[in-house]
């Protein structure tokens, strides 16, 4: 009999290279809200998968950039600290990328002695040869000890990638218990999917100043009453996420109430209330008070 093997597996990579879409798909569950938009995750999130013998606990973390706000540097130090506590680091590139990790970047992963492993994703938008030469490129620029091409979209090769992971985990017994999926509260998954729906229905700089709360979540026999509110910066952002009689509002919550269905395979009622907080991006209390490390 072979040995249980688990460990903790970062995925780190520039914003949009396709992290959180992967970790869904690893996991089989939608815990990572995903979207065409960058910076759309803020928090790091984990993703548990336990299989005959093994157990690899996936850490979905937001895109690594420069800071421009406190949120931003909140963001950052979970990426750094992704860098350093896991036992593999999954770094996640776009094909398509030019330069999928920064100088910065790479000469942090070069000096760092956790085990790396380059996977290239959206396979589907490049060719053979292009993957090839990205392949090898990136591999020996990051010190990578191996290297796979994937769709994390389309689940291309995501078995293959499993093998590899569990190829490379230290021998442990488990971290968490065998059905449980991810450290974070129903209450807190619910709000980013009403997040995501923000990021998907506006433009520029809305989604981007908005932060979502649930207030109240209330499991009934027959039906999930969750409260939540949008918090924005401004008053007219605040007017153009209701938008002309409410109808914009009105979207998101149809949008995001479906989602919710599924997710919590349950009838929901979605109370959804917009407030104002000033500058919320760089106020350090409020920021603590959402789970952002701030200082
Ligand atoms: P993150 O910022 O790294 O978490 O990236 P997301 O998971 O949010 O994905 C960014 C965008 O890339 C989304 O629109 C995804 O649908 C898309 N995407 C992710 N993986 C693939 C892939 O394998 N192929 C293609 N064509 N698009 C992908
Ligand atoms: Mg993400």
């Amino acid at each position: 009999m072979t040995a249980y093997k688990a460990g903790f597996v970062n995925i780190i990579g520039k914003p949009n290279a396709g992290k959180s879409t992967l970790m869904n798909a690893l996991v089989g569950e939608k815990l990572a809200i995903a979207t065409p938009k960058a910076q759309t995750t803020r928090h790091r999130i984990i993703g548990i998968v336990s299989g005959e013998g093994y157990q690899i606990v996936y850490s979905d973390t937001p895109g690594i950039l420069e800071p421009r706000y406190r949120l931003h540097k909140s963001m950052m130090e979970e990426v750094n600290q992704a860098m350093n506590d896991g036992d593999i680091l999954l770094c996640l590139a776009d094909a398509k990328e030019k330069e999928p990790f920064s100088e910065e970047t790479i000469s942090d992963l070069v000096n760092n002695p956790s085990r790396k492993l380059l996977v290239v994703n959206k396979a589907d938008l490049s060719t053979q040869e292009e993957l090839e030469a990205f392949m090898e490129t990136w591999k020996q620029r990051l010190a990578a000890e191996d290297v796979l091409v994937i769709s994390a979209l389309h689940t291309f090769n995501l078995e293959r990638l499993t093998a590899k992971l569990i190829d490379m985990l230290p021998e442990h017994p488990a971290y968490y218990g065998e059905d449980e999926l991810t450290d974070k509260s129903e209450r807190f998954l619910a709000s980013e999917i009403v997040r995501e729906q923000i990021f998907l229905q506006y433009r520029q700089e809305v989604p981007y100043s908005t932060e979502v709360i649930v207030s109240s979540f209330k499991d009934e026999p027959d039906i999930l009453r969750i409260e939540a509110d949008i918090m924005v910066e401004r008053a007219s952002q605040k007017g153009i996420l209701i938008g002309h009689k409410g109808e914009a509002l009105k979207q998101v919550g149809i949008a995001a109430r479906k989602d919710l269905e599924k997710f919590f395979s349950k009838k929901i009622y979605l109370g959804l209330h917009v407030r104002i907080k000033e500058n919320w991006r760089d106020n350090s209390q409020f920021l603590q008070q959402l789970g952002y490390h701030a200082k």
